[in-house]
């Protein structure tokens, strides 16, 4: 007869690091940046294809954050694409006319 219920090994709870773990979560390095000098270096566009005179062109996002606006570099037909609070994450468009 061959005993095959003998497993101890499987019956031991083996808990490792028993305690609470401890986090450090005090870097605050990121805090620290000089956010308005950041914002000003690297100001957020759209790249536009103006269909008008088949030119590329950049929008530039307004001080107020509502929408980037630019015009067309040669005809000067001025476009507005206004920043949806859902945030399609779109970062090209392309005029219709
Ligand atoms: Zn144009």
């Amino acid at each position: 007869m061959a005993d095959s219920n003998a497993n101890p090994a499987s019956h031991s709870k083996f808990r490792s690091g028993s305690g609470p773990q401890h986090l450090d979560l005090s870097s605050d390095a990121a805090m620290r940046k000089d956010a308005t000098a950041a914002s000003r270096a690297s100001r957020p566009f759209l790249g536009v294809m103006f269909r008008c005179c088949n030119l590329y062109a950049r929008l530039y996002r307004l001080d107020d954050l509502t929408a980037y606006s630019g015009r067309c570099p040669r005809c000067g037909k001025r476009l507005r694409v206004p920043i949806g609070s859902g945030g399609t994450g779109q970062r090209f468009f392309e005029t219709n006319s």
